[in-house]
């Protein structure tokens, strides 16, 4: 028996894995990437820089702007 077709697509529609992270033990928490978010969706928590996929949309399909403006390579990354 296949998956049940009505659930596949529920999950399909979530959009809470659409998100990035920030690699902490990269990031030097210049916090470049806070002001570049278009949805709020960077914060500093403690002493690090985090994203709330919740808020995070990968900007839309664009090139994501916190990884354009981070300086350190590979430290914005899908999730
Ligand atoms: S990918 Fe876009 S929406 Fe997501 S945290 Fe980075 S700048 Fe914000
Ligand atoms: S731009 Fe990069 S290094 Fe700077 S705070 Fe954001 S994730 Fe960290």
């Amino acid at each position: 028996m296949g998956r049940p077709a009505a659930q596949t697509a529920r999950q399909s529609r979530r959009r809470t894995t659409m998100a990035l992270k920030i690699v902490a033990s990269q990031c030097t928490v210049c916090g470049a990437c806070e002001f570049e978010c278009p949805n709020a969706a960077i914060k500093m928590k403690r002493d690090v820089y985090v994203i709330d996929p919740g808020k995070c949309t990968e900007c839309d399909g664009d090139d994501p702007k916190c990884a354009a403006v981070c300086p350190v390579p590979n430290t914005c990354v899908p999730a």
